[in-house]
């Protein structure tokens, strides 16, 4: 069970300040959408919850479980159950598929012990597991021969990177944009791993330009209007529609007026 709260959150790269006060506050199994312009700083916000080094908080804090997560670093924060899905994932070569996501799952279970996650040993065991997550995202068995997102499409990259999420279990989940340029099969595959992993009280923070992959997923708690480094307005589901009808013209019109 996972609480993420951020605070008045502060936000420079190169010295211009991108967020300008973010404020968010997410309960365990809960899932979120936070949708809003290009350009407006969403990935900036994804990036600083993970300790992007580029990225320099000059105020306000991001609290886990009530403590402050500020000064520690990404791998600190992945293993106390943080997880970014990036919009833009990185090929690694080198690094096998199948080896980076036991390697990841193991040390995240010893991390996170006593909260019912199992170690894999051998390869056979965690490749069982594996199994039904593969099909769930639509990747084919062959994919973790291959290394880490190296030669795969844009929609196969997206994949991968929900089904790290999918096979990880973190405790909370930021993914960024992982409805961007897939097929609608894609985006129902997506939506339902998204459902799954929060079932289990896993929060998921969905970051979307469109209203497309919310309208798929079993539940959405709250949707969030972000734009010009802060969110603006937030609602139920039903402001995603209202946003898919009306455009965020209308939303940030009425932030200028108060
Ligand atoms: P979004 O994900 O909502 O499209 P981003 O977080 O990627 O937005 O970008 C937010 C803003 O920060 C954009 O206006 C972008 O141009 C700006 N930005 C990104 N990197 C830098 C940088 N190195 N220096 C100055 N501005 C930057
Ligand atoms: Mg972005």
């Amino acid at each position: 069970m996972a609480e993420l709260e951020i605070r008045d959150l502060r936000v420079s790269r190169d010295g211009k300040e991108i967020l300008k006060g973010v404020n968010l506050k997410t309960g365990p199994g809960e899932v979120h959408a936070i949708m809003g312009p290009n350009g407006s700083g969403k990935s900036t916000l994804a990036y600083t919850l993970l300790a992007h080094p580029k990225y320099e908080v000059t105020g306000g804090d991001i609290l886990l479980d009530g403590s402050s997560i500020l000064g520690t670093s990404a791998d600190e924060r992945a293993r106390k159950g943080l997880f970014l899905g990036f919009q833009y994932p990185t090929e690694v070569s080198g690094v096998g598929f199948s080896h980076f996501l036991r390697t990841s799952y193991n040390s995240l279970s010893k991390a996170l012990q006593g909260q019912d996650r199992e170690v894999f040993i051998t390869v056979r065991e965690f490749q069982k597991y594996l199994k039904d997550n593969l099909r769930q995202v639509g990747l084919k068995d062959e994919f973790l021969a291959r290394y880490l997102n190296e030669g795969f499409s844009g929609g196969e990259k997206k994949r991968s990177e929900v089904l790290q999420m999918a096979v990880l279990k973190p405790r909370i989940s930021i993914l960024d944009e992982p409805d961007s340029g897939l097929d609608i099969d894609s985006v129902q595959a997506v939506a339902g791993a998204i459902s799954e992993v929060s079932a289990s009280d896993s929060t998921v923070v969905v970051i979307t330009h469109y209203a497309r992959i919310l309208k798929f997923l079993k539940k959405l708690d709250r949707v969030h209007v972000f734009a010009g480094g802060r969110i603006l307005k937030s609602g139920s589901a039903g402001l995603a529609d209202e946003l898919d009808e009306r455009g965020y013209d209308w939303v940030l019109e009425g932030a200028k007026q108060e």
